[in-house]
């Protein structure tokens, strides 16, 4: 705490002195040297007693503690006894739809896909994107918008249009929602699919979704060309496709064919060494999306869960003692949870070994109920309980997605990177829960004015 002071302290008073150069923009963060912290670096070494600098909203060193020299005029924050490390980068989240109040299409405007945002940072998350059901002319705006300056300090927004079939896509839920805003590119043949993808690729759109799932039949799906149509025509323009697909025969179907990111574990069934052996040769990314099917935290009165969600929400999540699908509810664990768990168990170290490479995912905002920021640390837990080392957590939300987004200047804590990091009171290598006990939140070289957040989406129940 009397760190946090020292350090807020440290920061006023290179703000009041207004010692910027005249070169800097004004809104630049203060120059300032970080020391005695243990850094874990985003690739899995770690130094245990580091410092790094930052300029102008970058890192423009970063070492052992002692070995790196402070720029003139620059504030020396102490934080002996923290743990720092990179901001981290969702790639698998529903933005815009939850209203905390209200649930739906209504709820998609910027200031909402703002607040999504500065809800992920709040939580340590720096970068997040929403996979399939966002709104591709307005996203884009936002996306400009954002790099311009216009909104408030948030997790940088990253977004990718989805493909179905007609009536297919996306689950009974988020299908309502996405429908009112026409957000689905529908394709039912592959000539469709490839005149969907070059559209898309003419605005210069990264990356694609597909849903590859009949859930049980009551779906319309892809045919398995138009699903390859989908892929190969993507990557003629350098674009990568992102896979839904839930099922090991489907899951094979779409690595096979050359999807880059797998979305979601196998459900209800043991992998086998045919999927291991597809796995291993293609090494897609894998998003896992475990903790979405989770009871939320707010049901054991973790604050950590509630802190930012209006009181009222949390009664009402409390109050559901039904299971209400995705949509968070306080329902005793169903019968099937043992086997899921069995599962998972079986299927996760079978997937990292084979090579796949592990990204922080969370499907956060696809029903209502979930709190944008708080599932990213969920997911961190559960891959350790499923017998993931705390370090290759910290690289498979930090560097990996990183890469996997194509942002070259996050996901490290490394000289000419955005200075976008978490200060944490506790080590995650010791434990990975440690992740949530989060001192500060610092983006583009500026700590967030976390309490001022919390006033505001504390304050939100005032007016109901
Ligand atoms: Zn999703």
């Amino acid at each position: 705490m009397r760190t946090v002071k020292k350090l807020l302290a440290a920061i006023s008073l290179v703000a009041g002195v207004a010692a910027y150069p005249a070169t800097q923009p004004r809104d630049a963060a203060p120059t300032a040297i970080y020391e005695g912290a243990r850094l874990l670096i985003g690739d899995g070494t770690v130094l245990e007693s580091g410092a790094f600098v930052v300029q102008n909203g970058r890192l423009t060193a970063v070492g052992p503690a002692g070995k790196v020299s402070a720029p003139s005029g620059a504030a020396h924050v102490d934080l002996t006894g923290k743990t720092v490390m990179p901001a981290m980068v969702n790639v698998h989240v529903h933005i815009g739809y939850e209203g905390y109040t209200t649930w739906g299409a209504e709820n998609h405007t910027p200031q909402n896909v703002v607040d999504h945002l500065q809800r992920e940072a709040f939580y340590g998350t720096g970068a997040a994107q929403s996979v399939g059901s966002s709104p591709v002319d307005q996203s884009l705006q936002i996306q400009q918008d954002q790099r311009a300056g216009k909104f408030p300090p948030a997790a940088r927004f990253f977004f990718m249009p989805g493909m179905a079939p007609p009536n297919g896509g996306p689950d009974a839920v988020l299908r309502v929602a996405t429908t009112k805003l026409h957000v689905i590119n529908e394709v039912s043949t592959p000539d469709e699919a490839r005149a969907a993808v070059r559209r898309l690729a003419d605005k210069k759109i990264p990356q694609v979704k597909l849903w590859y799932d009949d859930r049980r039949g009551t779906y319309p799906k892809l045919t398995p060309e138009t699903m390859q149509a989908i892929i190969d025509e993507a990557h003629k323009h350098r674009m990568l496709v992102n896979a839904h697909a839930t099922t090991l025969p489907d899951q094979k179907a779409v690595v096979r064919a050359g999807a880059d990111v797998l979305v979601h574990m196998v459900q209800g069934e043991k992998i086998d060494d045919e999927l291991i052996a597809i796995l291993r040769e293609k090494k897609p990314y894998w998003a896992t999306v475990i903790g979405l099917g989770d009871r939320p935290g707010v049901c054991d009165r973790d604050p950590f869960f509630e802190e930012a969600m209006p009181p009222t929400v949390v009664e009402t999540i409390r109050a559901t003692r039904e299971a209400r699908g995705l949509t968070a509810n306080c329902a005793p664990p169903g019968p099937n949870a043992p086997r899921r768990e069995e599962i998972m168990a079986y299927n996760f170290p079978r997937m990292i070994g084979a090579g796949v490479r592990l990204v922080l995912g969370t499907d956060t905002g696809i029903h209502p109920g979930h709190t944008f920021g708080t599932g990213d640390h969920v997911e961190l837990a559960r891959w350790v309980q499923l017998g993931l080392k705390p370090s290759e957590a910290i690289v498979a939300a930090t560097s990996t997605p990183a890469r996997l987004l194509g942002i070259s200047d996050m996901g490290m804590l490394a000289a000419g990177k955005s200075a976008d990091f978490v200060v944490l009171d506790g080590n995650p290598l010791d434990d990975i829960h440690n992740t949530r006990k989060i001192a500060s939140v610092y983006l583009h070289g500026r700590a967030l004015d976390r309490a001022a957040m919390l006033a505001k989406w504390k304050g939100r129940t005032a007016s109901q």
